[in-house]
C-alpha cells in the first residue's frame, strides 16, 4: 500500500502560527508544504518560507497572490478574519479543503465560511488544541449539573500581541456552558464590569481578560457555589499544540466530504 502525501498551503506564512505550522509540516512525513503566502508589501514576500520558519531552505517562496495556494490539497489559515473569509472563497473555487484557526470572526464572517463549505471540506476552530476541545465537552456537562446556586465565570490570559478579546476559546467555552444551562450565551454573557455595576445578575456568565508577556493561552471556567468552587482549567505552554491540532484537522479535511466541521468532528473522525 502506498501512503498518500497531503499537500499543504499556508497563508500568513510569516506570522507566529504560520511559521510554527511550517516547522510542524516539515517534521510530518505524510505532509508536504507546496505554497506559502502573506500580505502584499511585507518584508517576508519573496523569502524562502523554510528559512523564515527556521527549518532550513525548503524552496517554497512566500508569495502575495492568494490564488497561489490553490495548488494545495489543504490550506491551513491562521491570519485575520477578512483574510480567512477571502481564502474560504478561493478554497471553495479551487476545491481545496480548508482549516481556519483565525479568531475574532464576526457573525457575517462565519456565515461566509459556512457558504464556502458547500463546495469544500472546511474545519473552523478557534482553538485547535485537543485538550481545549475536550475541556469544552466537560464544561457543558458540569454546567448542566451545577445549576441552582452555582455561578459561572470564565477567565483567560494571553500574550500582549493578541488583538481580540475575550479570546475565541473563552467565547467557545462560554457557549459550551450556556448550552449546558439550556440558554443562549448572548442573553447571559457579562463581558465588561466597571463602575456601579450593581450586584451580579442571576444566571449570568461572566468573562475576565488578562493580557501580558508571552502567555501562550490559559483558560479557566470557574463554577462558584456556596462554600465550594469547581475550576476547570487548561494551560498551553507551547503554541505547537495548536499547530499539531491544525495538522490533524488538515488530515481529516483532506479525506472529508464538502461540509462545515468543528474540532469535535476531527477528534471523533
Ligand atoms: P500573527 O499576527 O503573528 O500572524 C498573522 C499573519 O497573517 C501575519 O503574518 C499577517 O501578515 C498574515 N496576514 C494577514 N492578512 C493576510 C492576508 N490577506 N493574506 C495572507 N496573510 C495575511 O498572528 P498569530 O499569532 O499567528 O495568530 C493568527 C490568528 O490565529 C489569530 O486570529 C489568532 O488569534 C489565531 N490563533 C488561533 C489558534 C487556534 O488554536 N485556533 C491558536 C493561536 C492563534
Amino acid at each position: 500500500m502506498t501512503s498518500q502525501i497531503i499537500t499543504i498551503g499556508i497563508p500568513g506564512a510569516a506570522g507566529r502560527m504560520g511559521r510554527m505550522l511550517i516547522r510542524e509540516i516539515d517534521a510530518a512525513p505524510d505532509l508536504k508544504l507546496v505554497a506559502a503566502t502573506d500580505r502584499a508589501g511585507i518584508d517576508a514576500i519573496g523569502q524562502d518560507s523554510g528559512l523564515l520558519a527556521g527549518t532550513g531552505s525548503n524552496g517554497v517562496i512566500i508569495g502575495d497572490d492568494p490564488a497561489g495556494l490553490g495548488i494545495a490539497d489543504v490550506i491551513i489559515d491562521f491570519t485575520s478574519p477578512a483574510a480567512s473569509v477571502a481564502h474560504a472563497g478561493m478554497a471553495s473555487e479551487h476545491r481545496c479543503a480548508l482549516v481556519v484557526g483565525t479568531t475574532g470572526l464576526g457573525e457575517a464572517d462565519e456565515t461566509a465560511l459556512r457558504a464556502a463549505a458547500d463546495g469544500t471540506a472546511l474545519v473552523y476552530c478557534a482553538n485547535t488544541s485537543v485538550g481545549v476541545t475536550l475541556l469544552g465537552k466537560l464544561v457543558e456537562q458540569v454546567a448542566a449539573q451545577l445549576v441552582e446556586g452555582w455561578e459561572i465565570e470564565i477567565l483567560e490570559s494571553h500574550h500582549h500581541h493578541k488583538v481580540d478579546a475575550p479570546s475565541g476559546t473563552a467565547l467557545a467555552l462560554g457557549h459550551a456552558a450556556a448550552r449546558g444551562r439550556g440558554v443562549e450565551l448572548d442573553d447571559v454573557a457579562d463581558m465588561v464590569r466597571k463602575g456601579q455595576t450593581g450586584a451580579r445578575r442571576e444566571g449570568d456568565i461572566g468573562f475576565a481578560v488578562l493580557r501580558g508577556g508571552d502567555v501562550t493561552g490559559e483558560h479557566s471556567v470557574i463554577f462558584y457555589g456556596d462554600s465550594e468552587r469547581v475550576e476547570i482549567s487548561h494551560r498551553a505552554t507551547d503554541r505547537a499544540i495548536f499547530a499539531r491540532g491544525a495538522l490533524r484537522a488538515a488530515r481529516f479535511a483532506a479525506a472529508a466530504n464538502p461540509g462545515f466541521y468543528k474540532m469535535e468532528d476531527v477528534l471523533a473522525g
